[in-house]
């Protein structure tokens, strides 16, 4: 029971925000397991894989060194600037200025959602696709600004309809998220795309924020490319990483964020007021993940290859055909004809089968119709899903 004193005191900017619509199916999920069901969660987006020892061990010695035990700077150590910048130019062939273009998170999520408070105004417009990953909403939300939707639609390869946001809209708007590799549609974007987002952008001075946390888990040869490899991104927009995903460093908090100077000295000054920096060992450990032994991330990536591979040919076999995505780790699924909520069908999979995947509504109204699958599960369990899956289908 949430005693009334701690509902009253609550902000008005946190009341505002959505209910949180996965509450209903986060009981069944608790109540199922209590009972001693064996439940597969497909639902979150963590991968399972540890994080490569050769991390860790440089975390090791990083943590016996007295010199990282005390106050960090909010703008990171600048080894590992360097080493971002570095691994920038190989991955991307794009120049960073470690000083001036490089800010180092807690995460990326950190600098995601604290992003409007640095660059809008109250009843600024943020731009926000829909579905997409929550922070972008709350976080604009938190700032006072009007959050206005672009919708994803699946004709249009899950890249928002850019000439179909209003003039006003536009004119109102100063900042815009963008998500490529996407969640929760695992779409990968075009230059074409980027360069659409580069031009509207600047047409009406819009601040654009990519969110490349899925640009190193792509399939078939696919290499997502970065927003500031296109011309003039730069003076428009950051890019948001995170080593999470690349690395299977969920828990260590730690990503950056890079391009437009003007904007990481915005987020900087903010982040001084708010935090002292990542932990020096974990900074050491990032430098670690990027220039150590790339091989455990390519074993990543072919991992979730295989379980891509047996979710989607697994389903098909169920009859229900859905897209092999060619980038992250979900797959993005239309429901089956003769469903149309997208919450009862992830209710009914839960109770029926005991699996767990996250209704599309989730993300935003846009994402009604369709559910998402996490490949962040062994292929053993991703083949037993599917079974259960086929028994109720
Ligand atoms: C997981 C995820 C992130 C954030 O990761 P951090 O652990 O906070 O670095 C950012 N964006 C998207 C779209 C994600 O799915």
């Amino acid at each position: 029971m949430t005693p009334a004193i701690a509902t009253e005191c609550k902000a008005d900017r946190l009341k505002q925000l959505p209910p949180y619509v996965f509450v209903e199916l986060d009981r069944a999920k608790r109540r199922l397991i209590s009972e001693g069901k064996d439940v597969i969660d497909l639902g979150v987006g963590d991968p399972d894989l540890p994080t490569p020892s050769h991390i860790r061990e440089r975390l090791k010695t990083a943590v016996d060194d007295p010199s990282n035990h005390r106050y960090s700077f909010s703008e990171g150590i600048k080894p590992l600037r360097e080493a971002i910048a570095r691994w920038y130019g190989r991955r991307f062939h794009v120049a960073l200025d470690p000083e001036m273009e490089i800010l180092p998170l807690l995460g990326s999520k950190e600098g995601i959602a604290h992003l409007p408070l640095a660059v809008a105004n109250p009843g600024d417009v943020v731009l926000v696709p829909d579905p997409c990953y929550p922070p972008y909403r709350s976080g604009a939300r938190f700032a006072g600004a009007e959050v206005v939707s672009m919708p994803l639609e699946e004709d249009l390869q899950f890249f928002p309809d850019l000439g179909g946001v209003s003039q006003k809209a536009a004119q109102r708007a100063k900042l815009m998220f963008l998500n490529y590799p996407n969640n929760p549609t695992a779409a990968v974007a075009t230059e074409e795309q980027f360069a659409q987002a580069v031009q509207l952008a600047s047409d009406y001075g819009i601040l654009v924020a990519h969110d490349a946390a899925y640009s190193e888990i792509a399939f078939d040869g696919c290499q997502p490319m970065s927003f500031l490899q296109v011309p003039d991104a730069k003076t428009v927009g950051v890019e948001f990483h995170s080593l999470s995903k690349t690395y299977n460093m969920t828990g260590w908090r730690i990503g950056w964020v890079c391009g437009n100077a003007g904007v990481i000295a915005a987020l900087t000054q903010l982040k001084t007021n708010l935090d002292s920096g990542i932990f020096q060992a974990i900074q050491w450990a990032g430098i670690e993940a990027l220039e150590g032994d790339q091989e455990p991330m390519r074993h990543a990536v072919t991992t979730y290859q295989a379980r891509r591979d047996a979710l989607v040919a697994g389903l098909k076999s169920c009859g229900w055909d859905v897209p092999a995505p060619k980038a992250s780790f979900y797959v993005w699924a239309r429901l089956p004809n003769t469903e149309s909520s997208s919450m009862a069908f992830a209710t009914r999979v839960l109770e029926r089968a005991h699996l767990v995947i996250t209704p599309g509504v989730g993300f935003g109204s846009a994402g009604e119709g369709y559910v998402r699958f996490s490949l962040t599960m062994p292929i053993e369990r991703i083949q037993e899903a599917v079974r259960r899956i086929q028994q109720i289908l």
